[in-house]
């Protein structure tokens, strides 16, 4: 086995039963070093360039991408260098913020729906509707926000939610969508020091916000809601990938992995010509040549 396809395998989820979080260590690198792993991601960086270009010319399939995780985890790192073979005209990035007064006027999926890959596209959601099971859940006054019918509000709310997800994923899976999720898995330790590193060097303070260090009050409650949510929809055709963030190489290696054996999966080729087409570029080729300039 490769150690892509190694490394896919170590970190899937695709049947939420008996899923626990703890079993997943943040500082996990599977004995690999940094220095190897440098190699191994330029190589995937490259054959995900050459994939993705299959994919557009077939123009039959998605690819949807999901990031979620904790302040500070790394999303936007990941992003920015498992995707910098990519060409940019094929892919699309969205980052899912606090929704608007006009989102908030429809039902949570629908923002989404908007943003979804078009065929033979790379779609990432940098969060997503899960934040739907996540902040949503930890905090209720947000919950209160989302102008639902009182009478919709029940103790089977997250149940439904869970289940009105695995529907959605179900049925892109049904019309060539296909989706990868990842958790990237921080440790509270190493957010701790990721913020100081915000606060110490100048040209992080941007990103530090005192909003974020008041969120790791809820800890707890948001790696329950996490593991919560794993094991609710995690499924085969898409499934959630915990992966370790307290190094950022071997986050990004991961991620490239998981890419790029989803990318072989799909077996892409570029679309044949036909024994017609074919005679057309034939004559295509006659008239280019007839005429001299
Ligand atoms: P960031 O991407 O870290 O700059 O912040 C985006 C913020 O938007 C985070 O605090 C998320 O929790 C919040 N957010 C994203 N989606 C939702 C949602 N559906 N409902 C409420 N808050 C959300
Ligand atoms: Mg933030």
């Amino acid at each position: 086995m490769t150690i892509k396809r190694k490394l896919a395998a170590a970190y899937r989820v695709e049947s939420g039963k008996g899923f626990r979080l703890k079993k997943y260590d943040p500082g996990d690198t599977a004995g690999l070093r940094e220095e190897d792993a440098q190699e191994h991601l330029q190589h995937s960086i490259s054959q995900m360039e050459e994939m993705q270009n299959k994919l557009y010319a077939q123009d039959r399939w998605s690819l949807l991408l999901i990031f979620q995780a904790m302040d500070a985890a790394g999303k936007d790192g990941a992003i920015k260098h498992v995707l910098s073979g990519v060409n940019p005209q094929g892919c699309d990035v969205h980052s899912f913020k606090v929704p608007s007064e006009e989102e908030l006027d429809h039902d949570y999926l629908w923002r989404s729906v908007k943003r979804l890959p078009e065929r033979g596209k790379i779609g990432i959601f940098n969060r997503s509707y899960y934040e739907e099971v996540l902040v949503v859940r930890v905090h209720p006054e947000v919950l209160s926000r989302e102008k639902m019918p009182p009478q919709l509000i029940g103790k089977d709310l997250w149940q439904e939610r869970f289940q009105d997800i695995r529907h959605f994923e179900k049925y892109l899976a049904h019309n060539g969508t296909v989706i990868r999720k990842f958790f990237l898995h921080l440790s509270k330790g190493e957010q701790k020091q990721r913020f100081l590193a915000r606060l110490d060097e100048p040209e992080k303070n941007w990103k530090f916000s005192a909003a974020d260090v008041r969120e790791r009050e809820y800890w707890d409650e948001y790696m329950t809601a996490y593991e919560d949510l794993i094991r609710n929809t995690a499924t085969k055709h898409s499934p959630w990938y915990v992966i370790p963030a307290d190094h950022k190489w071997f986050t990004r290696l991961v991620v490239a992995s998981v890419i790029v054996e989803t990318l072989e999966s799909l077996k892409l080729q570029y679309p044949r010509v036909s024994a017609e087409q074919r005679k057309a570029l034939q004559a295509a080729r006659k008239e280019l040549d007839r005429k001299s300039a």
